[in-house]
């Protein structure tokens, strides 16, 4: 083997080593971080990006809003946890968080969740695409896409660092893994890959179905949104969530499939959320 190829083969071995199929769609993903750390460094962020919002006021500080986004939560959460049973035992939230000018929701790994109220108030959500919003952002923490993207990047370190290495020029790989670990902290400010994208769309539609939520309202969700903020990266929702043409176009074609989960007459279960 040439001393050029190492970084390569590295990085081929650690595939190997470290992948897993996500949940409901059976993706291949590359998974170092086990979802327990993924879990723990989102406490600790959820914690801190919360904290001065909490401080001004503006967590949970409309009644009737936080009481309308709890109880479609609620609902998504009990369809999540059908799927994978063991996040039942999650610390699942969902602060509303009042920043009229922000477009914006997430929910970390291990079910800490946020919205903005400027998605709601400025696309005049209904309760269908408020559900379709928390739907894909639930699909995110389902499918574990912070641990994969924690994954990735450590993965593209290891790979930059022996290429340093061999190189010869000198580089800490302490430093490096460290300021790796420290971006994906925060993993809701990282883009997700198109694939966690679709993912997180097929994923969502169904869960928001199954909890009695409108398929259709998917693709007008996304439809308002770019109508609303133009193009890609004009809000903080799509520079997080990057925009594929074909993501109405796959939504559409989803809702057939959909509608049966939607159209049932039983009871949708809720699921409790803890205090945010
Ligand atoms: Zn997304």
């Amino acid at each position: 083997m040439k001393l050029t190829q190492a970084p390569l083969t590295l990085a081929v071995a650690i595939a190997i080593v470290g992948c897993q199929n996500a949940p409901v769609t059976g993706r291949n993903q590359l998974m170092l971080v086990p979802e327990s750390q993924a879990i723990a460094a989102s406490t600790d962020a959820y914690a801190q990006v919360l904290a001065p919002i909490r401080k001004a006021g503006k967590v949970d500080d409309d009644a009737a809003m936080k009481q309308r986004v709890d109880a479609i939560t609620s609902r998504l959460v009990a369809q999540a946890v059908k799927y994978r049973p063991e996040t039942a035992s999650w610390d699942w939230q969902v602060a509303v968080i009042d920043d009229p000018k922000t477009l914006n929701a997430w929910c970390m790994a291990g079910g800490k969740m946020a919205i903005y109220t400027g998605i709601i108030t400025q696309l005049s959500l209904t309760d269908d695409e408020i559900a379709q919003v928390m739907g894909h952002e639930i699909a995110h923490a389902l499918a574990k896409h912070s641990a994969e993207r924690m994954s990735t990047a450590m993965a593209s370190q290891v790979v930059l660092q022996v290429g340093a290495m061999l190189l010869g020029t000198s580089a800490s790989s302490q430093m490096a893994l460290q300021a790796a670990a420290v971006a994906t902290t925060v993993g809701v400010q990282l883009p997700n890959s198109r694939a966690q994208e679709s993912e997180a769309d097929r994923i969502g539609i169904e869960l928001a179905a199954r909890a009695g939520y409108d398929p259709h309202a998917a693709p007008r969700l996304w439809a308002k949104m770019l109508a609303a903020t133009g193009a890609e990266g004009k809000s903080d929702f799509l520079s997080t969530h990057p925009q594929n043409e074909k993501r109405q176009a796959a939504l559409e074609e989803l809702i057939v499939d959909m509608m049966p989960y939607y159209l049932d007459t039983s009871p949708r279960p809720t699921h409790p959320l803890a205090k945010a």
